[in-house]
């Protein structure tokens, strides 16, 4: 590394003797990439600065909710008075409401809409509404998604193509996630025999619509269109975990896109405009479930917090003033994808860059990628060296290979052309 770290170092040293592992969030260590962790300093826009003084071009973008940037005057509007008038109530507040509304309105599934505080809650949340709804235990999940890290959805598949989960982790009881099945995602034939042996005891299927923690996989609309249908066939609870799409691939997210109603939605990250939050919402019917109107019981301290619902909403008033970002952004995305595909053409290149809609992924081996075994096979160790190398020369990836790149709108064209720099220097680098 030509960069130096010294202050980051420091206090990964000083961070390991008090938090496990130095870090909050495990990818955070930079394990998979070989390195230890820089500490930041400071965001603004696209870059973000570490305590040593060095800049980055952001591509993490808090893994997502930083839409518009870092510190995006829009946010920052308004914030000191929400803070002037008390932080945290316990009671309600007239900006859980106006929240709720934007996202009732945004996503036609979503005529109730209940806050918590991360995207785990809301996933874990909604997996116990749908339950409760449905009367019965079992749910689906498809390899290679990820919903956060609730017990009954810490889980693996097993061996063979359709498989009862195991846990992911110690700590998950094998009996948690006994009623977990995995199954395989874009795997249409597999949903059909699935739901014909055992759909009438599924209570939900969760599935992130554009995988964004397998690298980028969008599912198929074929897919889509038969866990639509076979879920409404069966009575099982379909669940949009649009956690990272949420507000992301257009303001009505993957639902709007697909043009696919679920029958509850979980959202996280934008609708926080980067501070915690998260949401999970559904048809009225099933909601109605829900505490205090119904028997199934799920609460929060914090939930609906002020200064998190007024970040949220600021965020989403101005994504709906400016529909036209939307475009802006895949714009951006399919800028790359192009320069990148023509680039790693030429050069015969052993990865792919791949991009939905806004949401692009370099993956560290030849495509297509349509589920999680395509994906795994990834060069790591070689995404580990372009990772180190993109650092040093000021751009800040993702610390993993199966994650995708977090653009916002703050990506302007010179740091796009920054990005596509580096990155075609590092890959020759590496290749050539
Ligand atoms: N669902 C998806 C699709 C996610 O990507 C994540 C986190 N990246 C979660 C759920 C969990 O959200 P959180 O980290 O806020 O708990």
């Amino acid at each position: 590394m030509h960069l130096n770290h010294e202050k980051s170092e420091a206090l990964f040293e000083r961070a390991k003797a008090v938090i496990p592992g130095g870090v909050n969030s495990p990818v955070r260590a930079f394990k998979s990439v070989g390195i230890n962790p820089i500490f930041i300093e400071r965001g603004e826009g696209p870059y973000i600065y570490d305590v040593d003084g060095n800049r980055y071009i952001d591509l993490i973008c808090s893994w997502g909710p930083l839409i518009l940037g870092h510190s995006h005057p829009a946010l920052l509007d308004g914030i000191e008075k929400i803070f002037q008038k008390g932080t945290s109530y316990g009671v309600p507040s007239h900006l859980e409401v106006t929240m709720a509304e934007m996202i009732a309105e945004a996503y036609p599934a979503a005529e109730r809409v209940r806050m918590v505080n991360s995207g785990t809650e809301a996933t874990m949340s909604a997996i116990r509404v749908a339950r409760g709804y449905t009367g019965r235990q079992k749910i689906l999940k498809f390899e290679g998604c990820y919903h956060g890290h609730s017990d009954a959805l810490l889980v693996k598949s097993g061996s063979g193509t359709l498989t009862y989960g195991v846990p992911t982790s110690p700590g998950v009881p094998a009996d948690t996630v006994k009623d977990t099945l995995v199954g395989i995602y874009n795997d249409v034939e597999m949903l059909e025999s699935l739901f014909a042996a055992q759909g009438s005891e599924i209570a939900c299927a969760i599935v992130e619509v554009v995988a964004g923690n397998m690298g980028v996989v969008p599912a198929t609309e074929a897919f889509m269109a038969a866990l639509r249908r076979l879920s409404t066939a069966y009575g099982v609870v379909l669940i949009f975990d649009e956690v990272i799409t949420g507000f992301r691939l257009a303001y009505g997210g993957a639902s709007e896109i697909y043009r696919i109603d679920p029958d509850m939605v979980c959202f996280g990250k934008i609708i926080g405009g980067g501070l915690p939050v998260g949401a999970y919402a559904g048809k009225s019917d099933i909601m109605a479930m829900v505490s205090p109107v119904g028997p199934v019981y799920q609460a929060g301290t914090l939930s609906g917090n002020p200064l998190a619902m007024h970040m949220g909403i600021q965020t989403l008033q101005y994504l709906k003033a400016h529909p036209e970002l939307y475009l802006q952004l895949e714009e951006k995305a399919s800028y790359l994808a192009s320069e990148m595909a023509a680039f790693i053409e030429t050069n015969e290149l052993p990865v792919t860059f791949t991009r939905f809609h806004s949401m692009p992924c370099l993956f560290f081996a030849k495509g297509p990628f349509k589920c999680y075994d395509d994906v795994k096979n990834c060069d790591t160790e070689a995404y580990a060296t372009y990772f180190r190398k993109m650092l040093d020369k000021g751009v800040l990836l993702p610390p993993a290979q199966f994650e995708g790149l977090f653009l916002s709108i703050s990506h302007d064209d010179s740091v796009l052309e920054t990005y596509l720099n580096a990155s075609k220097s590092t890959l020759l680098e590496m290749y050539k």
